[in-house]
């Protein structure tokens, strides 16, 4: 699988350097942006794996255009470029959801670890993102029924076994699921 990279530098140079290097690396450099207004434009309309930020870029800074990205997901994953090594840059990027940072200057040998990583960690929190998704619908799911069955208990005075089988019965006549029938049945 080839992943898409955005790339998202002020200066040329180092968007040319990156772009050798990641494309060297089989990655598909699919645009690259000069400013945090650029960036986010151009992740919206890619949806890449993966974007490389700089940090100080000018109209939009690198951090506020990381965090729109992330909360808009417009990529999978966010890697951030800093000019020197700045520990409250580690802690602001792992607060916006960023999956790591690089130091300037860089190299191949520092840059491609770095992209896989960011990648890997990016598919690993969006899958975990969709398993609690399901859970929360899940859960969800039984609020309903529970409540749906307990109305049955007490208007038609059915044990919560009798009301419970009711439910799937109609739920199967009905071709529904036994939530879609049960929020029907509550009102919701
Ligand atoms: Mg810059």
């Amino acid at each position: 699988m080839v992943y898409k990279v955005v790339i998202a530098d002020d200066e040329t140079i180092m968007r040319l350097d990156i772009s050798e290097m990641l494309t060297n690396a089989g990655y598909d450099v699919v645009a690259q942006a000069k400013d945090g207004i650029e960036a986010v434009k151009l992740c919206e309309d890619y949806n890449p794996d993966l974007v490389i930020m700089d940090v100080k870029m000018p109209l939009l800074d690198g951090l506020s255009a990381a965090k729109k990205i992330i909360s808009s997901n417009y990529a999978l994953s966010v890697l951030l470029l800093t000019a020197y090594s700045d520990k409250e840059l580690v802690k602001t990027a792992s607060e916006i959801g960023a999956q790591g940072y690089v130091v300037k200057p860089i190299d191949e040998r520092s840059l491609i670890p770095a992209v896989e990583l960011a990648i890997a960690n990016g598919r690993n929190y969006q899958e975990l993102d969709q398993q609690l998704e399901e859970l929360k619908g899940k859960l969800e799911d039984r609020k309903y029924i529970d409540r749906a069955k307990g109305l049955l208990m007490s208007e038609k005075q059915l044990t919560e076994d009798e009301a419970y089988k009711t439910l799937r019965t109609i739920a199967m006549e009905k071709r529904l699921t036994m939530s879609e029938l049960s929020r029907i049945l509550i009102g919701e």
